[in-house]
């Protein structure tokens, strides 16, 4: 099983970046859970500090920004059966990162361009279950509905983060699993972990194991 994992960061000058505020605590619940069920995972994470742990055994790949947790992606994607789509990947990127600090001026302007949609690739190219998740604040399952389709998935995870006692930053979240195949289940405000086991028995249950 492949996993990704938490933010990416899209170096602005040396001391800069643009992030968001995933925590990668859903990634590496998904992960350590997997893990503890006796599959092989690979975690592809993004920057999440120090505070989370990996079980041992996990196959660790830290990366920084969106076109490196592409080139992991790519990578490792290689055997794997399931892969969970889990990362809050930057949408965009800086055209240009300046070599050196950027020095405070009035105005400052930075053209951003959009970075590789690394789950709408692999959709193309099918050869595996593919999960991914949605973020919304607004219409959730609405657009929940149009990325399974987009990115050809066979499940998405959509989640409210217009709340904020659940979903990013938080230990908890509250999603709904919407399934290629119509399926659909609400899980209440639960810990991650147990939120983890829900989406894995889900993902189980469709491969018939
Ligand atoms: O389109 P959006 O970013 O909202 O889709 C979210 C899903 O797509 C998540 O599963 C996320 O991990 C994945 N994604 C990705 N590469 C991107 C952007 C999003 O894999 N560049």
């Amino acid at each position: 099983m492949l996993v990704t994992a938490g933010p990416t960061r899209e170096a602005i000058d040396p001391v800069r970046y643009i992030s968001n505020r995933s925590s990668g605590k859903m990634g590496y619940a998904l992960a350590n859970a997997a893990h503890a069920m006796g599959a092989y995972v690979t975690l592809v994470s993004g920057p999440v500090g120090n505070v989370l742990r990996a079980a041992e055994g996990i196959n660790i790949v830290n990366v920084e920004s969106a076109g490196e947790m592409y080139e992991a992606v790519m990578r490792c994607r290689g055997g794997a059966d399931i892969i969970i789509a889990c990362a809050a990947v930057a949408d965009y990127t800086p055209v240009l990162v300046s070599g050196l600090k950027l020095k405070k001026q009035e105005e400052l302007t930075i053209e951003l361009k959009k970075t590789k949609d690394i789950l709408g690739a692999l959709g193309r190219e099918k050869s595996a279950y593919h999960v991914g998740f949605a973020a919304e604040t607004h219409d959730l399952l609405h657009y929940a509905k149009g990325k399974l389709e987009a990115k050809n998935l066979d499940m998405i995870v959509a989640n409210d983060v217009s709340r904020d006692d659940t979903g990013f930053d938080s230990s908890h979240n509250a999603v709904t699993i919407i399934k290629k195949n119509g399926g659909m289940r609400e899980i209440e405000k639960d810990t991650k972990e147990n939120i983890a086991q829900a989406i894995l028995s889900e993902i189980a249950s469709d491969l018939g194991e």
